[in-house]
C-alpha cells in the first residue's frame, strides 16, 4: 500500500514543486479540473493590470501602435509554438476554439475540391462535430461528414476523403491517439488532417513538425491556464501558408487594413487568419499564463503527469477495487493527463467530492473526470483526493438526493 509519507517524500524531490507558488489555489481545495479551467497565476494578474493601467488607461488608442497590440496574436502564437513543436510564424492566437476549427475546416475543404468525405470521431467533442457539419454544409459542394468509431479509421480512409478531424486526447476517456501514425496514414490517401489539441497543449509533448501535421487548434483556458474563455490558438504548417485561404476574412487579416480597400487581399503568414480586433486584455492574461513555461520543460511536465496518473490509478486499484472502471488507458503511450473513472452514479460522486473541496468534473453519461496538472499539483494532493473518494464511496453519501440536482455546467 502506498503511504501518504511516501507521497510527501516525492514532493520534496520534485523539480517542479516550486511552481505551485505562482498559482492562486485556496488551501481547502484539491483542484483536479485544470483540464477544464486552469487556475490563475500571479503573472496573469500582473500582465492584465499592466495592460489596463498602463497600456489602456495611459496609452489609450496609441497603444495599438506603441504597445504592439496589433501584433499580439502572432507574437503570442510564436510564444506558444514550442509547446506544440511548431516553428515561429506557424501559430496564431485569437478567437476561441470552435471558431478556429471553423476557419481551418473551411480552408482545408477548399484545398480538396474533388473529394466529398470528411471523417471525424463519433466520440469527438460535440462542438467539433457541430462545426464540421456546418462548414461541410456550406462548402459549395455535397460533402458527407462521417463520425466514425476511430478504431475503424483504416477502413474508412480512401481517395474520397478530403479531411480527417480528430481530437488528440479524448476529452471523456483521456485516451491519447498516435498523432504521427494517423497523420501518415491520412496523407497516404491524399487527405488532410486537422488535430484538436484542447486536451493536449500544455498537457502532453506535441511535435507537429515531426508528425507532418497540416493543421491544428486548441484552447487557451485548459492546461494553458489563460483564464475563462481565453483565446485559442491555431497551427498551419508553413508549407500551407500563402496557399490556404481564410474562409472568414476580415479587415485585420488584410495586407493593408488601414487602406480601407474594398477588395480583400490577405496579409502574409498567419496574420491572414486574423478576422477581427484582438481581445487585448484576454491576450494579456494568456501571455502572463505562458510565463510559467519559461521555468518548466514539457518533458518534466510529462514525466510528473504520468507519475501522478500512475499514482492515482494505483491508489484507486488498491483502495477501491471493483468500485470504478478505470477507462483511461494504463499504457503511457495512450494516456493524456487526466484519469476517467466510470460509475453509474458518477454525477453524484463528483458532486459529493466537490462539496468536500475535491474538484473534478462529470461527463455524461457516467464518467468522473480528474485532471492532473504537474505545474501546481502535489503527489500528496493525489493521495488526499483518493482518501476523499474512498470516504465518499464507502459512506455512500453520493446517493444523497442533494447531489442528484444537475447544474448547467457539470
Ligand atoms: C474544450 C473543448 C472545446 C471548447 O471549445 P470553445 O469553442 O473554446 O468553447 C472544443 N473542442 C474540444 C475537443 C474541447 O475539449
Amino acid at each position: 500500500m502506498i503511504s501518504r509519507d511516501e507521497c510527501v517524500a516525492r514532493d520534496a524531490g520534485d523539480e517542479l514543486a516550486a511552481l505551485r507558488r505562482e498559482f492562486t489555489l485556496d488551501a481547502g481545495i484539491l483542484y483536479l479540473d485544470g483540464n477544464s479551467l486552469g487556475p490563475v497565476s500571479e503573472a496573469v494578474r500582473v500582465r492584465v493590470n499592466e495592460t489596463i493601467d498602463q497600456e489602456w488607461a495611459k496609452g489609450l488608442v496609441r497603444s495599438w501602435n506603441e504597445a504592439g497590440w496589433m501584433a499580439a496574436p502572432t507574437r503570442l502564437g510564436d510564444r506558444l509554438a514550442p509547446l506544440i513543436g511548431a516553428q515561429p510564424g506557424e501559430v496564431l492566437v485569437a478567437d476561441t476554439l470552435t471558431f478556429m476549427l471553423a476557419k481551418l475546416i473551411g480552408a482545408a475543404l477548399d484545398q480538396r475540391p474533388d473529394r466529398h468525405v470528411v471523417l471525424t470521431d463519433v466520440a469527438n467533442f460535440h462542438s467539433d462535430i457541430y462545426i464540421v457539419q456546418a462548414m461541410a454544409n456550406r462548402a459549395g459542394r455535397p460533402i458527407t461528414v462521417k463520425p466514425i468509431d476511430r478504431a475503424t479509421l483504416d477502413d474508412e480512409l480512401n481517395g474520397e476523403v478530403a479531411l480527417v478531424m480528430l481530437t488528440h486526447v479524448d476529452y471523456r476517456t483521456g485516451e491519447m491517439l498516435d498523432m504521427k501514425g494517423i497523420t501518415t496514414k491520412v496523407h497516404a490517401v491524399g487527405a488532410l488532417v486537422l488535430w484538436d489539441f484542447a486536451h493536449s497543449a500544455g498537457a502532453v509533448p506535441l511535435d507537429v513538425t515531426d508528425a507532418d501535421v497540416d493543421f491544428a487548434a486548441g484552447c487557451g483556458y485548459k492546461y494553458l491556464n489563460g483564464g475563462p474563455g481565453a483565446p485559442a490558438f491555431m497551427y498551419i504548417r508553413s508549407s500551407w501558408q500563402g496557399v490556404l485561404e481564410n474562409p472568414l476574412p476580415g479587415w485585420l487579416g488584410h495586407a493593408r487594413p488601414f487602406d480601407f480597400e474594398l477588395d480583400y487581399e490577405p496579409a502574409k503568414g498567419m496574420q491572414a487568419f486574423v478576422t477581427s480586433s484582438p481581445s487585448i486584455i484576454a491576450l494579456a492574461a494568456l501571455d502572463g499564463a505562458l510565463d510559467v513555461w519559461d521555468h518548466a520543460s514539457m518533458s518534466q511536465v510529462r514525466a510528473k503527469s504520468l507519475a501522478m496518473t500512475d499514482l492515482f490509478i494505483a491508489l484507486i486499484d488498491q483502495r477501491l477495487e471493483g468500485v470504478f472502471e478505470v477507462v483511461t488507458p494504463r499504457d503511457h503511450a495512450k494516456r493524456g493527463s487526466q484519469v476517467a473513472l466510470r460509475h453509474a452514479e458518477g454525477y453524484g460522486v463528483v458532486q459529493a467530492l466537490i462539496e468536500r473541496g475535491v474538484i473534478g468534473d462529470f461527463r455524461a453519461p457516467d464518467i468522473c473526470r480528474f485532471g492532473f496538472t504537474p505545474l501546481y499539483l502535489r503527489y500528496v494532493d493525489v493521495f488526499d483526493a483518493v482518501e476523499h473518494i474512498v470516504q465518499v464511496m464507502t459512506s455512500e453519501v453520493y446517493r444523497d438526493p442533494r447531489f442528484a440536482v444537475r447544474n448547467p455546467v457539470t
